[in-house]
């Protein structure tokens, strides 16, 4: 391999990102080609550069009050039930996995419609009984007559 191919070669070398065949070249050419191994060891330090002035800059962001700025916008960003139920139902995911939510909503609903509309069952007072028993006193026909809800 030649200097000017190890040259061409070195940052990928330096980055791991070539194929182990041209790996061992560039090592091999770099330990016995000494301007070559100074261009990999100034590749070195400017990577060495590079990362500590990063995690310099980023030491001093100043983070403190990042969590206390997100955290009222997370309170109130609270969703409805209404809100969860229309996303679950704009929710991408197949027909077959939001068949059994819809067989209980329907079942849910159905069972609503059939309480609503079922006649009363009103319980015929049973005014002779408690006339018999003298120990009970009849309420008044005001409370007798009364719709019970
Ligand atoms: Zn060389």
């Amino acid at each position: 391999m030649t200097c000017r191919e190890t040259l061409n070669l070195l940052p990928l070398f330096f980055d791991g990102e070539l194929e182990p065949r041209q790996m061992r070249a560039v090592a091999m050419h770099s330990t016995r080609c000494a301007p070559c191994e100074a261009a990999l060891r100034e590749i070195e330090r400017l990577q060495e550069v590079v990362s500590s002035t990063l995690n310099t800059r980023v030491d001093e962001i100043d983070l403190s009050g990042l969590w206390t700025a997100i955290e009222p916008r997370l309170r109130a960003r609270q969703l409805s039930w209404w809100e969860r139920v229309r996303a679950h139902w704009q929710d991408p995911s197949p027909w077959e996995l939001r068949l059994p939510a819809f067989a209980a909503a329907a079942a849910i609903a159905l069972r609503c419609v059939a309480v609503l509309t079922a006649p009363r069952a009103e319980p015929a007072p049973e005014r002779h009984e408690v006339a018999e028993d003298p120990r009970v006193e009849a309420p008044p026909p005001e409370v007798m007559h009364r719709d019970p809800l």
